[in-house]
């Protein structure tokens, strides 16, 4: 372990009152912008009742409450020399939330992650710590591997197994009508010894509707949305409409929640969509699974919301970003020369990113997915229930 990290993790134990009874902090695993996590070893698990996995993190059966320790089942334990039963060692995950945070985010993401538990699929929340204005959370260790080390040798086969898996995860949590609005492969944590992977950091998930700033066009049918845009109730357009960026301009600055990670944000989250779904976080998943067929990550780059929108435009094209615009009362301009009318399929431009001559029928039946997650209108993007009933998985070309 890195001496400066050794020096960090003495810093925590030497400052929340009572954590170094509990637990031994092992090494630091993750740093975000929100906080740090550590791996460490329950050393009292044996002490108090959870239901989390009982054997090995690693056993998948195990992952969920054991029958047999429910039941108070010790006699089967090994002993080992001062006679004390011998412990599989229990590794927790420690996320010690930055104090920057506000207390109503710490208390948020605590909150859905006790409504979420239950299923395998959302890395569980064990108990959470606080000490002064310091807060723990502490989760079950998940073992899994760096995106980084995996996403250029994945097969369509690997991928199968990876966004069944997110898929599931999404499809639970959807239906408790939250949005994760941060899907990305560090918050999903794959081990592909298992074959599946755990949804993890809620520190910016909502409740669909939470935060809605009155109701955004999108919700309306098709028709009615017509003719608003074209009385202007929604765009919202100066009188005489200017050529360029309007100086000056005396409307109201429209504001909606744009939260999450640059290049996965969906484009009705760039497009301040007021009424966002748990579509948006299909749309990241989809970005993973473009990362992942394209072999590039990450694929895309942009420094800020506009220049994922100029991204975003070179593969769609000016005539699809203008339609997805107006979906939301928005309305898409560029002269840039290098955005043409039409834009690109999803086949031409995976073969251009992966430097391949061609696609298996396998890699294509991953675009025909694809093209059903990055699709700009939230309304006829696929559901993570119905990305579960894709042909991907349910018809699968090896
Ligand atoms: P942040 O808000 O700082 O992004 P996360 O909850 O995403 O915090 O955790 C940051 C990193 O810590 C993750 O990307 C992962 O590498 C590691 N991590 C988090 N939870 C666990 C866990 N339960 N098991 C193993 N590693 C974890
Ligand atoms: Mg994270």
């Amino acid at each position: 372990v890195d001496p400066s990290v050794k020096e960090d993790m003495k810093k925590l134990e030497d400052t929340f009152t009572g954590i170094s009874k509990r637990f031994r902090l092992i090494n630091r695993i993750g740093e975000g912008t929100f906080s740090t996590v550590y791996k460490a070893e329950d050393i009292l698990y044996d002490q108090y009742q959870n239901d989390w996995d009982s054997e090995d993190s690693l056993d998948e059966k195990n992952w969920r409450v054991s029958k047999k320790r429910r039941l108070g089942d010790n006699v089967t334990q090994k002993v080992s020399s001062n006679g004390m039963p011998k412990k599989k060692p229990r590794y927790v995950a420690l996320k010690k939330i930055y104090v920057t945070s506000s207390p109503l985010r710490i208390q948020n993401e605590l909150e859905l992650l006790h409504d979420l538990r239950g299923n395998s699929s959302v890395c569980p929340l064990i108990t959470a710590f606080r000490h002064q204005d310091q807060v723990v959370a502490v989760l079950p260790y998940f073992p899994h591997t760096d995106f980084r080390i995996q996403y250029r040798t994945f097969l369509v086969r690997d991928m199968r197994h990876y966004f069944r898996s997110l898929f599931m995860a999404l499809a639970f949590v959807h239906k408790h009508g939250i949005l994760h609005r941060d899907i990305k492969p560090t918050n999903f944590l794959y081990n592909p010894e298992l074959k599946r992977g755990v949804l993890v950091d809620f520190g910016l998930a909502e409740r669909q509707g939470s935060d809605y700033t009155g109701p955004c066009l999108c919700t309306n049918p098709a028709q009615v949305r017509q003719m608003r845009l074209q009385s202007s109730y929604y765009t919202n357009q100066p009188a005489h409409q200017q050529h360029g960026y309007p100086k000056n301009d005396p409307r109201p600055a429209r504001r909606a929640n744009r939260a999450g990670t640059r290049g996965f944000r969906a484009p009705e989250v760039l497009f301040k969509c007021t009424s966002q779904t748990t579509k948006i976080d299909m749309w990241s998943a989809g970005v993973i699974l473009l990362t992942l067929l394209g072999r590039r990550f990450p694929f895309f780059n942009s420094a800020d919301d506009v220049e994922a929108l100029v991204e975003m435009a070179s593969i769609f094209g000016v005539r699809r970003m203008k339609y997805a615009a107006s979906l939301h009362g928005q309305i898409f301009e560029t002269n840039i020369p290098t955005i043409g009318e039409r834009g690109y399929g999803w086949e031409k431009l995976v073969i251009w990113s992966s430097c391949v001559e061609d696609l298996t029928a396998s890699e294509q039946q991953g675009i025909r997915l694809l093209s059903g997650l990055m699709e700009l209108n939230p309304n006829k993007r696929l559901s993570a229930k119905e990305a579960l009933a894709h042909e991907f998985f349910t018809n699968p070309i090896e």
